[in-house]
C-alpha cells in the first residue's frame, strides 16, 4: 500500500533535491494569483479591487463581474460584510527525467479575509507518471496531502509535522486532478528530445486554460500528436485539446464540418469543440449567439436536443424563441413540442406555432391532439391491414386463424391472453408485422392462440400468459404455414 517504484523513487528524490523551480515559475504563479481576486462593493456605489487596491464608483452589482478602470481586471463582485474568500487552483509542471515524463502538480491558494487583504501561497502535492493503461494510475502524493478527511485536503504551511518530501501513492479510487492550468515555459526544451518534439504543446498551453496534462502526454499515438500538432499549427489551440474528434485528411469541410470562410472566426475566438458543434449547426459568425446558446448543451456536451431543434426550425429561430423568454425555455419539453407540431401538420416557419406563448400549455394540447390522432391513425391502419391479411384466413375441423382486424380486438386478445400484444398495435399497423389470433371452430370469441408473422413465417405463438402451445395446436399453425403463407411468398 502507498509504495513507490524504485524508478519512480529515484526520479522524485532528484527533483527533491533540486530546489531551483523552472525559469520563470514565479511570474507565472504571481499572474495565476492575480485571477484569484474580487471587488468588495460597500455603500452607495463604492467599489475596492483587491488586486491593485483601487477604489472606484461601479454599479455592478453583487454576484456579477466588474472591471476594476485601474488594473483592467474583471473580477466577482462581493459584499463587504465578506468575512473569508478562497480561491483554489491547481497549477503543474511538466519534466522529463530519465527518459519519463512526470507531472508535478502545485495548488494556487488565495485568501480574502476580513480586511479584504489578497494573499496567495502555493505548495506541491502531487505528482504524476502518466501511463496508457487508464485503469491504472501512477499518481502520488507527499505528506501536505490529508489522509482523514473525504475530500482532498492540502496544507500549505510549513510546519515541522508536514513531509512534502516523503511520497505515497495515491490509492483512493477517484482521481486526484484532472484539469490543471500548465506552466508553459519550460514545455519546448522538456519535449524536444521527445515524440512531442513537433507537437507545439507549449503553444496550447498559453492560449488554453485547464488542460487534463496526463491524458495529452499519456495516451497519445504519433498520429494523434500528428493531428495536434496541425491544429495547433492552425491556431485552433481549444480543438487541439479535442484531437480525437477530427480526421487528418480531406477538405476543410470534411475535417471541421463547416465551410472554410469560416476559419478565422473560428481561429479568433480559439472556439471550443463544443462551440464548433454548435456553428455547424447557426451558421452564423456570432460568438455571443454561440456563447448563449451553450446554455443548452447537455451534460458532456451534448448537443443533440439542439441538432433536433434546428431539425424542425433552424438554431437562430430557436435562438430569437429563447431570448424572447429570457432564456428559460425547457429544452426537451420545446423539442417535444414541436415533434408533435409536426406530425400535426402545423406550419412550423410561422412564428406563431414555432414560438409557443406558454410552452407548457401549448405543448399538452399538442400532446392530447396528436394522441387522438394517432390513436386514429392506427385503428384506421389495423382495419386496412386486417382486410389486407382476410385472404390468409384458414381453418380445419379443429381451428381457425384470422387476422386482427381493429384495435378493439387486439385489446381484447392481450387482455384475455394477458400478453403485450396491445403494445403490437402501432407496428401492425404500420405493416411492421402481422398479427393472428388462432381460436377452436365452437368457440371463435374465446382467444386461444396469438400469433406473429413475419415475411409469411410464423414468428411466434403464444397462449394464455406468454406459454407455449400444445403440439396439435402447433401442427395446425405448420400446416397454415405451409398450405397457405407459404404459397402467398
Ligand atoms: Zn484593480
Amino acid at each position: 500500500m502507498g509504495y513507490v517504484r524504485v524508478a519512480y523513487r529515484k526520479i522524485f528524490e532528484e527533483l527533491d533535491s533540486n530546489d531551483s523551480m523552472p525559469k520563470g515559475w514565479d511570474k507565472f504563479v504571481e499572474k495565476q494569483a492575480e485571477y484569484q481576486n474580487l471587488i468588495i462593493r460597500s455603500s452607495k456605489n463604492k467599489c475596492h479591487c483587491t488586486n491593485c487596491n483601487h477604489d472606484f464608483i461601479s454599479k455592478k452589482k453583487v454576484g456579477e463581474e466588474a472591471k476594476c478602470p485601474n488594473c483592467h481586471n474583471k473580477y466577482l463582485v462581493k459584499r463587504s460584510n465578506l468575512r473569508w474568500y478562497e480561491f483554489k487552483d491547481y497549477l503543474s509542471i511538466l519534466d522529463y527525467i530519465n527518459d519519463t515524463f512526470v507531472i508535478r502538480y502545485f495548488e494556487l491558494k488565495s485568501t480574502i479575509g476580513p480586511t479584504h487583504k489578497h494573499s496567495y501561497s502555493v505548495a506541491e502535492f502531487g505528482r504524476e507518471i502518466p501511463t496508457r493503461n487508464s485503469y491504472y494510475q501512477n499518481v502520488y502524493v507527499n505528506g501536505r496531502v490529508s489522509r482523514t478527511q473525504r475530500h482532498i485536503y492540502i496544507y500549505h504551511g510549513n510546519g515541522w509535522y508536514i513531509n512534502d518530501k516523503k511520497w505515497r501513492q495515491y490509492m483512493r479510487n477517484y482521481s486526484l486532478i484532472d484539469y490543471s492550468i500548465v506552466f508553459p515555459n519550460n514545455l519546448k526544451q522538456v519535449l524536444k528530445n521527445t515524440q512531442y518534439k513537433y507537437s507545439c504543446l507549449w503553444d496550447i498551453t498559453k492560449h488554453c486554460s485547464y488542460i487534463d496534462l496526463s491524458d495529452l502526454i499519456g495516451n497519445k499515438s504519433d498520429y494523434q500528436i500528428n493531428r495536434i500538432e496541425l491544429l495547433a499549427k492552425m491556431k485552433l489551440y481549444n480543438l487541439a485539446l479535442r484531437e480525437k474528434e477530427f480526421r487528418n485528411k480531406g477538405s476543410f469541410k470534411d475535417i471541421f464540418g463547416v465551410s472554410k470562410d469560416f476559419y478565422p472566426f473560428m481561429k479568433n475566438h480559439n472556439i471550443t469543440y463544443v462551440q464548433l458543434k454548435i456553428l455547424r449547426l447557426l451558421q452564423e459568425k456570432n460568438m455571443s449567439k454561440i456563447k448563449y446558446l451553450q446554455k443548452f448543451v447537455g451534460y458532456g456536451e451534448d448537443t443533440g436536443i439542439l441538432e433536433e431543434i434546428a431539425g424542425y426550425i433552424g438554431l437562430n429561430r430557436f435562438y430569437k424563441y429563447a431570448k424572447m423568454h429570457h432564456g428559460r425555455v425547457d429544452k426537451y419539453m420545446y423539442r417535444d413540442y414541436l415533434g408533435f407540431a409536426k406530425a400535426l401538420g402545423l406550419d412550423l416557419k410561422n412564428n406563431r406555432y414555432a414560438f409557443p406563448k406558454n410552452l407548457r400549455e401549448e405543448h399538452d394540447k399538442l400532446e392530447a391532439q396528436y394522441e387522438i390522432q394517432s390513436e386514429k391513425i392506427i385503428q384506421d391502419g389495423i382495419k386496412k391491414r386486417g382486410k389486407e391479411l382476410s385472404n390468409y384466413k384458414y381453418q380445419d375441423k379443429m381451428f381457425v386463424i384470422m387476422p386482427a382486424c381493429s384495435l378493439k380486438a387486439l385489446q381484447n386478445e392481450s387482455k384475455q391472453q394477458n400478453n403485450c400484444v396491445r403494445t403490437y398495435a402501432e407496428r401492425y399497423a404500420k405493416g411492421k408485422c402481422d398479427i393472428y389470433f388462432m381460436r377452436t371452430i365452437d368457440k371463435p370469441k374465446k382467444s386461444l392462440v396469438t400469433v406473429e408473422v413475419k415475411n409469411n413465417r410464423v414468428v411466434q405463438s403464444r397462449i394464455k400468459c406468454n406459454r407455449d402451445p400444445n403440439e396439435e395446436q402447433l401442427k395446425f399453425l405448420t400446416n397454415w404455414e405451409q398450405k397457405v403463407l407459404k404459397g402467398a411468398a
